[in-house]
C-alpha cells in the first residue's frame, strides 16, 4: 500500500510513500545477505572511499536535501542547511575514516604458552531503525559505522519523514555502492520495523526512538539473542547555579528548550534555577523565547518552524493544558501562534513555552513531552538539585551552568546521565561514547562503541609449539 507524506507546516500532502511489510523486509534482508560476503571482503580503505564518495554526493545536493528535510519535518530550512545535512555528511566521513584506524589496531596477547589474537569480524546484516526528529542525521549515524565495518544494512526510517532516506539511497546507487549493501525499506513501525527486529537473519539491531517502542524492540531482541543498541527518550535537566555567567546560561537554557522546536532527545525540558537568581533567569528566558523568529520553515530567516505533525502538536498541547490544570503558570507561549503567514496558517505550530509552579514530581516534569516546552523550578542546594535532577526514569543528558570548576566536577559526577555538559549544550565530539542510562538507553553509540557494535570479536589462540611437551600439555595454560 501507500500512505500520504504530509508537510506539517501546511497540512498538505507532499508525497506518497510505499508501506513496506514483512515481505519487503525479507527481500531486503535476503539482498543484504547475498551482498554480505562480498562487502566484508572489501578492504576497509575501499569502504572508506565509497563512504566518502557518498558523503560528497550528499554534500553536492545539500540544498535539495535541506529543502526536503525541512518540508518533511517542519524544521526551518536554515537549521537543515546548517545542522542536519552537514552533520549527516560528517557522520559518513567520520566513521569512514575511524573504521580504518579502528581496524588497524592490533589486539594480541602473548604468554609463554600461547599467542591470542583477537579478530574483529563484521557482525552480519545490521538492522537500523530511526526516528523523525533528525531524519538523515540519525539514519547516517547508524548506517555509517555499519557500512564502514563491512556490514550490509537494512534501514527502516521513520514513516513520518521518508524523503531524505530515499534521496540517500539514490546517492548510494550513483556512487556505486554494490547492490544489496544498503537497503532502505519504508513502512510503519509496527509492520516493517517489527518485521526487521524479528527477522532471524538480522543479528544486530540499532534503534533510536521512544522509550515505549525501545522496550518492545528490546524484548524481541532478547528472545533471539541479538545485539541491540537502544537510544531512547529523555527528560533532561538544565541546572543554573548563581555563580554562573547568567546571560550565557539563559542562552544555553533557551537553546536546550527550543532547538528544533524542542524535538531533540537531548532537549532540556526541566530547568533548575538557584533561588537567588530565579526571577532574573526566568525573565531572561521569557524575553529570549519571545524573540525567537517563528514562521514559515521554508523562509531563510525563520529560526523556529512547525512541529512534525498535527498529531504530535496536539500531544504537546495536551501536556501543557494538563500542566496548567495541575497548577502550572504559563509565562509565555502555551498555545498555537496567531498571525501565521498565509502558506502555513494551518500548520502544526506551537509557541515556545515557559512554565513554572510545578514540583519535580509533577507529571509534566516526569514525562518526556518532546516539544518546545520547559518548566522552571527553584532550588536551594547542590544536594537538593542533584536528587531532583536524577529523580526521573530517564538518564540521557544534563547541562550544568556554573563558574566554579570544583562544583562542576561534583555535580557532573553525581548526575546519572550518559552526557553531562558544563556551561554548554549539544556540543558533540564524534570520538566520545553517546547514549543514556536507565530508560534512556542501552549500550552506547558514537566513536569506538558504534564500530565495535558492528563486529563480532573472535579470538584465535595459537599454542607456542616450542613449549608443548610430549604429553601435549601446554605449560602455563593452567595459569590462564
Ligand atoms: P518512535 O519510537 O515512535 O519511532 C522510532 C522508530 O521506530 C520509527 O522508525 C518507527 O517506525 C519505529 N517503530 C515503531 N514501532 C515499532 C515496532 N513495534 N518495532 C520496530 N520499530 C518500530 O519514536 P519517534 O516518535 O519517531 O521519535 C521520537 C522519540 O525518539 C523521542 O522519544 C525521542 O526522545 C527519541 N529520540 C532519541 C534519541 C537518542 O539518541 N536517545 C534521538 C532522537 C530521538
Amino acid at each position: 500500500g501507500l500512505w500520504d507524506v504530509v508537510e506539517p507546516a501546511t497540512g498538505l500532502q507532499l508525497a506518497s510513500a510505499a508501506s513496506g511489510d514483512a515481505t519487503d523486509i525479507d527481500r531486503a534482508v535476503q539482498a543484504a545477505r547475498a551482498a554480505a560476503a562480498g562487502w566484508a571482503s572489501t578492504t576497509v580503505s575501499e569502504r572508506r572511499d565509497l563512504l566518502q564518495s557518498l558523503a560528497d554526493a550528499v554534500e553536492e545536493r545539500l540544498e535539495a536535501f535541506a529543502v526536503a528535510e525541512s518540508a518533511d519535518t517542519g524544521k526551518p530550512v536554515h537549521l537543515a542547511t546548517t545542522v542536519d545535512i552537514p552533520r549527516a555528511v560528517a557522520n559518513l566521513r567520520w566513521f569512514a575514516d575511524a573504521a580504518v584506524e579502528f581496524t588497524s589496531r592490533e589486539i594480541c596477547f602473548t604468554t609463554k604458552a600461547a599467542k591470542s589474537e583477537v579478530q574483529l569480524r563484521p557482525a552480519g546484516v545490521v538492522g537500523a531503525i530511526s526516528p523523525w526528529n533528525l531524519p538523515l542525521y540519525l539514519l547516517t549515524w547508524k548506517i555509517a559505522p555499519a557500512l564502514a565495518m563491512g556490514c550490509p544494512v537494512v534501514a527502516k526510517p521513520s514513516e513520518e519523514t521518508p524523503t531524505t532516506a530515499t534521496m540517500l539511497a539514490h546517492c548510494a546507487m550513483d556512487v556505486g555502492l554494490p547492490a544489496g549493501v544498503l537497503n532502505i525499506v519504508h513502512g510503519l513501525g509496527a509492520e516493517a520495523g517489527a518485521a526487521l527486529v524479528d527477522h532471524p537473519d538480522v543479528p544486530a539491531i540499532t534503534f533510536t526512538g521512544g522509550t515505549a517502542t525501545g522496550a518492545r524492540v528490546n524484548s524481541a531482541c532478547a528472545g533471539a539473542f541479538k545485539k541491540v543498541a537502544l537510544e531512547m527518550g529523555g527528560k533532561n535537566p538544565v541546572i543554573i547555579f548563581a555563580d554562573a555567567d547568567i546571560d550565557a546560561a539563559i542562552e544555553t537554557a533557551a537553546t536546550a528548550a527550543f532547538a528544533n522546536q524542542g524535538q531533540i532527545c537531548l532537549c532540556g525540558e526541566r530547568l533548575f534555577i538557584e533561588d537567588s537568581i530565579y526571577e532574573r533567569v526566568l525573565k531572561g528566558l521569557v524575553e529570549r523565547a519571545r524573540r525567537i523568529k517563528l514562521g514559515d520553515p521554508a523562509c531563510a530567516d525563520t529560526r523556529f518552524g512547525s512541529l512534525v505533525s498535527a498529531t504530535h502538536r496536539d500531544k504537546v498541547e495536551a501536556a501543557v493544558q494538563q500542566a496548567v490544570l495541575d497548577g502550572a503558570r504559563v509565562h509565555c507561549g502555551g498555545g498555537r501562534p496567531a498571525d501565521l503567514p498565509q502558506r502555513v496558517r494551518d500548520g502544526a505550530f506551537f509557541e515556545p513555552t515557559v512554565l513554572d509552579g510545578l514540583g519535580p514530581d509533577a507529571t509534566f516534569n516526569q514525562q518526556e513531552v518532546f516539544g518546545p516546552v520547559v518548566c522552571a523550578m527553584p532550588f536551594s542546594s547542590e544536594a537538593e538539585v542533584i536528587e531532583a535532577a536524577n529523580g526521573t526514569p530517564y538518564g540521557l543528558c544534563a547541562a550544568v551552568c556554573t563558574g566554579d570548576p570544583a562544583r562542576a566536577a561534583r555535580v557532573g559526577g553525581a548526575i546519572d546521565a550518559g552526557t553531562v555538559w558544563i556551561n554548554c549544550w549539544l556540543v558533540r565530539d564524534f570520538r566520545v561514547p553517546f547514549g543514556g542510562m536507565k530508560h534512556s538507553g542501552l549500550g552506547r553509540e558514537g566513536g569506538d562503541a558504534a564500530l565495535r557494535f558492528c563486529t563480532e570479536s573472535v579470538t584465535i589462540c595459537t599454542a607456542n609449539t616450542n613449549t608443548v611437551d610430549a604429553t601435549g600439555a601446554v605449560p602455563g595454560a593452567a595459569d590462564q
